[in-house]
């Protein structure tokens, strides 16, 4: 990372750790076999792809081995988005014949556009809503679920506010009436203990770059038993379930970077809360009018959404960068003009502090003295913006 860059993005993606990195190198120039391939010097990369494949399962707690030792339960793919389309896609396959499904107000696009094709295909989409908070509105999802529902497909944990959903008793309940349980655990993994075994998922989505490994590598969990209905036809990759030759060294380094989460998960977890309350303690100290936005009780350790009332996030945006500051704001681009984002609209948060909303979202890289300095710049460019907005004061 440059020394000139504070980077806290890191739910928009992350730093490669210098020893995945490391990991992956020999499989470019030298390994660079093709594990198809029936010569020892493709073969011998193959049975690193189980090793790699055995690291992600233990990280997610999916214990089942094959009689070869492989974690068969864990496909890779090419992204998040990848594995969110094909686990509705084998989902809604595998419980033929039902035509609902049930999701939230507030998952990522990987879930809402491939869902936007399925009404077209009229399926019948039930988008269950959120509080103040973001906690999902347990009444309305035991009012929606029934036997015609095919699938549940709920964020494991939000990759705005960081708020985390009930995820085990929302995959219970999906399971009595009959139905099949998604979740997409981008924003989880790596950064909170999770156990599909325990708690029973049906699917669940990974993606490499959330958790320091490359851009351009996923995984779908999908529970044995279930029939797969492949979203790449090809050769017989991934048993047969995703076509494509792999993606090998990213693979090789979803692995490492799998195993380094698994050991570090209850330090870093300590460590990124720890730096995360003292920032936001320090904001709420030395600058008014501000919230922090999510589930307090239950959210990722490393996010902080914070709103700046009455002024504009891009504006904060673009001064705290002049710091090389780097964090995201709560709005999109919409037609031209910038609107709060799905997820602020589907909390309620009011519009003069939806629009001021900053996500910071840290990683293991970021030091208190990263925070204190943030901090410290915020209080005058809040200041400064909140002196020429319209709104302040009124
Ligand atoms: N799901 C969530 C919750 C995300 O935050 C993201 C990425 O931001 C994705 C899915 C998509 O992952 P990818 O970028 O690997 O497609």
């Amino acid at each position: 990372m440059p020394n000139d860059t504070i980077y806290l993005d890191n739910n928009a993606t992350t730093r490669v750790a210098p020893e995945v990195f490391e990991a992956m190198r020999p499989y470019f120039c030298e390994r660079y076999g093709n594990p198809s391939s029936i010569h020892r010097f493709g073969g011998s990369v193959a049975s690193e792809i189980e090793k790699a494949r055995c690291a992600v399962a233990d990280l997610i707690g999916a214990k089942y081995r094959n009689k070869d030792g492989n974690a068969t339960e864990i496909v890779f793919t090419s992204c998040g988005t990848e594995s969110d389309n094909t686990a509705l896609q084998c989902a809604v396959r595998a419980a033929c014949g039902k035509t609902k499904i049930i999701t939230s107000a507030v998952e990522h696009p990987g879930i809402n556009h491939y869902l936007d094709e399925l009404a077209r295909q009229n399926y019948e989409i039930v988008k269950i809503g959120v509080d103040g908070q973001g906690r999902l509105k347990m009444d309305d999802f035991r009012a929606a679920l029934d036997g015609n529902t095919a699938v549940v497909s709920m964020m494991y944990a939000n990759n705005e506010t960081g708020t985390i959903f009930p995820v085990a008793e929302l995959c219970r309940l999906a399971h009595e009436a009959g139905a099949y349980f998604h979740t997409d655990a981008v924003q989880a993994a790596g950064k909170i203990e999770i156990d599909v075994d325990r708690d029973q998922f049906d699917f669940l989505s990974i993606s490499g770059h959330k958790l320091h490994a490359p851009k351009g590598v996923g995984v779908l969990f999908a529970r044995r038993g279930i029939p797969f209905t492949p979203l790449i036809l090809g050769g017989h990759q991934e048993k047969m379930r995703r076509g494509g030759t792999e993606n090998v060294a990213s693979i090789i380094a979803l692995g490492k970077a799998c195993q380094m989460a698994k050991a570090a998960l209850p330090d870093e977890i300590r460590y990124l809360a720890s730096l995360r309350d003292a920032f936001e303690a320090k904001l709420k100290a030395s600058i008014p009018k501000i919230r922090i936005n999510g589930d307090l009780e239950h959210r990722l350790p490393n996010t902080a959404s914070v709103s700046f009332e009455d002024i504009e996030g891009e504006s904060i945006l673009m001064l705290l960068d002049q710091f090389g500051i780097c964090a995201s704001s709560g709005s999109a681009c919409t037609t031209g003009s910038l609107e709060p984002s799905h997820v602020m609209r589907a909390m309620n948060i009011p519009y003069n502090a939806a629009h001021g909303t900053i996500r910071f979202s840290l990683s293991k890289y970021n030091t208190q003295a990263e925070l204190d300095f943030t901090a410290e710049k915020l209080v005058p460019i809040i200041a400064r913006l909140r002196e020429i907005s319209p709104y302040w004061g009124k």
